[in-house]
């Protein structure tokens, strides 16, 4: 014998209900014994809630309501019963509608709904589906036997929260149901209370219930409960779209899944079926051939410590706390009585252990009235200030991550805090079983689903990890970034697990936002055709808005204005990854209070291309630092650009012409100008000092500047280009004087620790000096330290160009990622 519970998921049209038919079909022709439980057609109970509201509220609505519920019934009816049939089932219908009608204008008269009344409206729901299920299933099984589940399902009178009387059902039951008919078909969710055979529910979602109760009285082979989705799965599959089926899991992860909302089965369902070691499989309608979810004793040796990670949206927190409250006797006893009495129901339970505070987390809905009973039990304790009053926080959600072995793996707690932390989100409460069966945290509502998302890709292993970008510049550098982040993407994700996506994306005209991915490959395109103006102020408040975990803000821009955004980006827990120079560069304690916030927030804030393109040099003098050198001295070509034009210009062109070059081949900044002054070398060396430890304002560095003043005067690119033309003399004779003591121009930048000196400038080498020989646009730093003192620490390599300064981006954002 098995039994099998169809969800109203799956018995809410005809379309389903020929998938329900199919299954039961298949068994008979197996010769299975089988016993059905239906739901309301999907959606009915909760139009009958709404229902009943109205009409004892005396609005005249719930009229329309009723009318609709009446046509779905009889639509129903007239889609899938043969003719031979349907006018019986018709008439079965419209009997049950009628009564509903009658009970509902009664209550419209009277103005008052009791948990009584309520019950019995709520009845109706599985009472007409199981009418019209039993007639359109006799066709496929002819002994097909509608019960009538208040003749078995028997409770106590607490209605509207009814408890099974376990024993009589069972016995009701057994005496019964035999194995002569082919198929018993029950109404799921309706009762009878045990005394006056009133009709009582079982819950919201209780028709798991019902087929449980069965199973176990039946002694049934295994129950099934069919429903939309295959299996248990690994998170609510609405909100976590990687999330997988549960092969296997035992009673009890399963109960825990349940209570923290997997509302995939109801909490209470497994306990019949636990008791008599019943198996339960989970399995999906509309796909029957997969395999499903297997709920058993031991569940299964599955590596993932964490089997599942459940949620409930709406939650409350209500927290008791007053320093008289260690006196108060009975204390906690009075509070789960008072809130047990009102039949609410208590999520979770955290207590400080100086019982100062005990904090309980509740159903939003019940908010209100956990409050009134609550305060209603410590009047007097409020009254004379032992106890405050009850402090009540909405807009709330509970994640719970659930697994029997948990246990033996240290170090879950805190992935759970890192990866909430580093997306910030803070965490309001916090419970764990002594069992360490769950631990559960409360966390604000809006920050649910990033969260969800999080923990999930942090707790299966096998899980892609996703990345936001949002990329404000969309010059060279910004191009190249998304075209190598694009060609590695098959890469990351299947050897790193890592899938980048690029969510907002803004020039200085236009922004477009999706967070489902742009195409890196057309961003250019689209975002011409389908952006909107750009502001800063609005993509900063766009990316907050979309609250998109593990994002990343990407400042390509060469501005003075998107670096002031920073501080407010990093409070966001939102990590910056940038080329652009002005934020660390600027005053000291602006540069320090960036890096705090950065720590602060539990994002990164990352800048290696600040210093030498891709090169490790920033890197570098953290690692130095970190690992408990100092550096004495720095010495540096810091400028591919300026090295470049130097190694390139030997006075048979005008020194424009190459300064033109190296702009159109992206070598410079956009504008040059910024790497002739020097201006650009200054700003390196002061981030390379700071990074090495030490505290630098940018105008204590000499600039013993090569360009004559007027150049450094010119206010646009053209002006510049002219006016070096002017000059042309200038650099030919700068060329000359080196040229002829056989030595070469470099632009050099020199940090001395000891007497914190920084200078730059421009200086000839001859060819035993490192410097000499240094090509293209190559930029070189040594780095003189306690450990490196005779030779020096040197990194090498090239300094400029989209293609590197991008490659740096990248890694930056993938030591974000750890991959
Ligand atoms: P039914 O009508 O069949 O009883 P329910 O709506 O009560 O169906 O439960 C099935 C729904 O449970 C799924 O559609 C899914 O959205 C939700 N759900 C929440 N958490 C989980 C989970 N961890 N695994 C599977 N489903 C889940
Ligand atoms: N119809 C009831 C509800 O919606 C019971 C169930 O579907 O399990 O809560
Ligand atoms: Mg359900």
């Amino acid at each position: 014998m098995i039994v099998l519970k169809f969800g109203g998921t799956s018995v809410g049209s005809a379309e389903s209900l020929s998938f329900v038919k199919e299954i039961v079909r298949r068994n008979y022709s197996q010769n299975k014994k089988q016993v059905v439980v239906v739901s309301a057609l999907g959606g009915i109970t909760n139009s009958l809630v709404d229902m009943s509201h109205l009409a004892a509220s005396g609005n005249e609505n719930y009229v329309d309501l009723f009318n609709e519920i009446e046509q779905r019934h009889l639509q129903l009816c007239n889609g899938i019963i043969p003719l031979v049939n349907r006018s019986a089932t018709l008439t079965q219908t419209k009997v049950l509608l009628n009564d509903l009608e009658d009970i509902l204008r009664g209550l419209y008269l009277v103005g008052e709904l009791s948990p009584r009344s309520s019950d019995l409206v709520l009845s109706f729901g599985e009472r007409l589906s199981s009418t019209i299920i039993a007639a359109f299933l006799s066709e496929a099984i002819p002994k097909t036997i509608l019960c009538d589940a208040r003749e078995y399902i028997k409770t106590d009178a607490q209605f509207g929260n009814a408890i099974v009387d376990a024993p009589l059902t069972y016995e009701l039951l057994a005496k019964q149901i035999n194995d002569t008919n082919d198929l018993y078909l029950f109404p799921g969710f309706v009762a009878s209370s045990n005394q006056t055979n009133q009709i009582t529910t079982l819950g919201r979602g209780g028709s798991d219930y019902t087929a449980a109760l069965i199973a176990a009285a039946l002694n049934a082979d295994e129950l099934q409960i069919w429903t939309d989705v295959s299996g248990m799965m690994t998170a609510n599959p609405r909100m976590v779209s990687s999330a997988r089926t549960i092969d296997s899991l035992s009673y009890e992860e399963a109960m825990e899944l349940s209570h923290f909302g997997a509302k995939v089965i109801y909490p209470p369902t497994i306990q019949p079926v636990l008791d008599a070691q019943i198996p339960v499989w989970i399995k999906n309608t509309f796909s029957a051939e997969d395999k499903g979810t297997c709920i058993t004793v031991d569940g299964s040796a599955a590596e993932d410590p964490v089997r599942g990670i459940s949620s409930i949206e709406d939650v409350a927190l209500c927290t008791l706390s007053g320093s008289g409250m260690v006196a108060v006797p009975n204390f906690s006893y009075r509070l789960f009585s008072a809130l047990s009495k009102a039949s609410i129901n208590v999520i979770m339970i955290t207590q400080a252990s100086s019982e100062h505070t005990i904090t309980v987390g509740v159903s939003k809905f019940e908010a209100e009235r956990a409050t009134d009973v609550i305060e209603a039990e410590f009047q007097n304790e409020i009254n004379q200030r032992k106890v405050n009053r009850l402090r009540v926080e909405k807009e709330l959600s509970i994640i719970a991550l659930v697994g029997s072995r948990m246990r033996e793996q240290v170090g879950i707690s805190s992935t759970l805090f890192d990866a909430l932390s580093h997306n910030g989100i803070n965490v309001k409460a916090i419970a764990q079983g002594s069992t360490e069966l769950n631990i559960s945290v409360v966390i604000d509502r809006k920050n649910l689903k990033k969260a969800l998302n999080t923990l999930h890709e942090s707790f299966f292993l096998s899980d892609t990890k996703k990345y936001s970008l949002f990329l404000v510049g969309i010059g060279n550098v910004g191009q190249t970034l998304l075209q190598q982040i694009h060609q590695q993407k098959d890469f990351l994700s299947q050897e790193l697990k890592t899938d980048i996506r690029l969510c907002g994306l803004a020039n200085s005209r236009t922004m477009l936002f999706n967070s489902n991915g742009i195409d890196m490959t057309a961003s250019k395109e689209k975002l011409e055709k389908h952006g909107v103006p750009m502001s800063m102020d609005a993509f900063y408040a766009e990316m907050v808005e979309m609250n998109l975990r593990n994002s990343i803000f990407i400042d390509c821009t060469a501005t003075y204005d998107i670096p002031t955004y920073y501080q407010s980006i990093l409070r966001q827990s939102i990590s910056i990854v940038t080329p652009n120079k002005v934020a660390c560069s600027s005053n000291f304690d602006h540069y320090l209070d960036l890096k705090k916030t950065a720590t602060k927030y539990h994002a990164r804030f990352l800048f290696e291309t600040n210093v030498g393109a891709g090169l490790p040099v920033i890197s570098t003098a953290s690692d130095l630092l970190k690992s408990g050198d100092k550096v004495s001295r720095i010495e540096a070509v810091l400028s591919g650009t300026l090295n470049f034009l130097f190694n390139h210009y030997d006075a048979t062109v005008p020194f424009q012409e190459v300064v033109k070059r190296a702009k159109d081949e992206g070598y410079t900044e956009p504008d040059p100008k910024i790497d002739l002054s020097g201006i650009d070398v200054q700003r390196k060396i002061l981030i390379l000092a700071r990074e090495s430890g030490h505290k630098l304002e940018l105008d204590e560095i000499q600039n013993r500047s090569f360009l004559p003043d007027d150049c450094l005067e010119a206010q646009t690119v053209d002006e510049l280009y002219n006016r070096l033309l002017e000059h042309e003399d200038h650099f030919q004779l700068l060329f000359k004087e080196a040229n002829e003591q056989g030595k070469k121009l470099k632009f050099v930048a020199s940090f001395d620790k000891e007497s914190g000196h920084a200078e730059i400038g421009l200086q000839a080498y001859s060819a035993e000096h490192p410097f000499y020989s240094l090509k293209g646009k190559d930029n070189v730093v040594l780095f003189y330290t306690k450990r490196y003192h005779d030779y020096p620490l040197i990194v090498q390599g090239a300094g400029a160009g989209s293609a590197v300064t991008a490659s740096g981006i990248f890694a930056d954002i993938l030591r974000i990622a750890d991959a």
